[in-house]
């Protein structure tokens, strides 16, 4: 019956995890129905998207995608908004069961908190939501009893490994990493490092910003900040060990000296499917694990010294307040500057450490606080890019 089915927004439809999102919707026609689909300026996938998966709303933020998904779908089927405060709005509306986070960066976290506020669950991918404000997050999840689903795999597999566990008993969590394209280049070497070869991920198939997070084990600095809000547990108990592989995708150690780990080829699929099915486990089509054919996994300790992206991120975590925020904003200008050609590799980490230097900090922040730290920081770091 339709009105049993999971009436989802999926936030960055046209991405990397939204596309991946659409699939499984796709293949399970019986228990999903599309009622958002947002997009940043892909208006064209939107538009696709649209006609097959008939959404009540569409979300675009340029200017000419709105012009261009307003004469050409059907308002009757599909009405058509633009830009993230209506989308903000949009994400309220009471037909929806879940709401899918599979946007880029911190301008994701604006439409989360009016969807926790609207009593939605959300299944999160937008890490980068929970690094500028996990406070602010899980303090409105808990008051709105709210339950923030992880999409990101390390933590889905660490929130695989919490069922059925009392928190009183968890010693440890364990991240692992892949350690990205640049884990056997010599330090030295790093200043040669293209676009291209910073875009080459050797296990993940995923979105340009977080490919290049992967490259500098930035993104596994993000996601200790992620699972510390997600989780609870203290930053010293929380670890990262490189395991090349990409095959145990997180472990809990608990304080009986059993550790848990969760397992599976690396892709998103099975993440997001969990997150989409919780509490239940929905059958799917992919690849399993062959463990005769993957052979050895290995594993080795994160050389902070060669990836001090991690070490920051660590840092600021301990520092706490707006510290995250500062961190992420930077980090986020610094990557779209070398996607776009204006500073190389190295250059990155550089100017976050010295955008850090100096920022405002706010101990318990508010949302006016988190926005005015990653806007005052983005400007101070385009400042600093414009001289570099
Ligand atoms: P992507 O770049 O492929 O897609 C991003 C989506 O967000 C697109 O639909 C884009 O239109 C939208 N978007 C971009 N900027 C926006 C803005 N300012 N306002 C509104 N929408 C905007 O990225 P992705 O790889 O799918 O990653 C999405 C999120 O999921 C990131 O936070 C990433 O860290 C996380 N994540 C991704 C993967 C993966 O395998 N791709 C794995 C784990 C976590
Ligand atoms: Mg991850």
């Amino acid at each position: 019956m339709s009105s049993e089915k999971k009436q989802l927004a999926i936030l960055g439809s046209t991405g990397s995890i939204g596309t991946q999102t659409l699939d499984i919707v796709k293949n399970n026609p019986d228990l999903f129905k599309v009622f958002l689909l947002s997009a940043h300026s892909n208006h064209i996938l939107l538009f696709n998207q649209a006609k097959k998966f008939k959404p009540k709303h569409v979300v675009i933020n340029t200017i000419d995608g709105y012009e261009f998904l307003k004469k050409n779908l059907n308002k009757k089927n599909t009405k058509v908004s633009f830009g993230i405060s209506e989308l903000s709005l949009l994400v309220t509306e009471k037909d929806i069961n879940l709401v899918v986070n599979a946007i880029v960066g911190s301008a994701g976290l604006v439409p989360t908190i009016h969807a926790i506020k609207a009593k939605k669950n959300i299944a999160l991918a937008n890490k980068e939501t929970l690094v500028v404000a996990g406070q602010l997050i899980m303090g409105l999840a808990k008051q709105y009893n709210v339950s923030i689903l992880p999409i990101d795999s390390e933590h889905s597999a660490i929130f695989q490994c919490l069922v059925g566990e009392e928190k009183k008993h968890i010693q440890k969590l364990i991240l692992t990493a892949s350690g990205g394209p640049f884990l056997n280049i010599k330090k030295s070497d790093f200043k040669q490092i293209t676009i291209k070869k910073a875009l080459k991920h050797p296990n993940w198939d995923m979105g340009p910003k977080i490919t290049i997070d992967s490259s500098t084990l930035m993104n596994k600095g993000l996601e200790v900040i992620e699972a510390y809000w997600l989780f609870n547990v203290s930053v010293e108990n929380i670890s990262v060990i490189i395991h090349p592989e990409s095959i145990i995708h997180s472990l809990v150690e608990f304080c009986d000296g059993s550790t848990k780990a969760q397992m599976g080829v690396p892709e998103m699929t099975t993440p997001i499917l969990y997150a989409l099915g919780f509490p239940g486990r929905l059958p799917y089509k992919t690849d399993n694990l062959d463990l005769a054919k993957v052979k050895n996994l290995s594993f080795l300790k994160p050389d902070m010294k060669k990836f001090p992206h991690l070490k920051l991120a660590y840092n600021v975590l301990k520092i706490g307040g707006t510290a995250p925020c500062a961190l992420n904003a930077a980090n986020e200008v610094c990557v779209d500057a070398f996607l776009n050609g204006k500073i190389k590799f190295i250059d990155m980490v550089k100017i976050i450490e010295k955008s850090l230097e100096n920022f405002i900090f706010v101990a318990q922040p508010k949302l006016d606080d988190y926005l005015q730290v990653d806007n005052e920081t983005r400007r101070v770091v385009n400042n600093l890019i414009s001289k570099s």
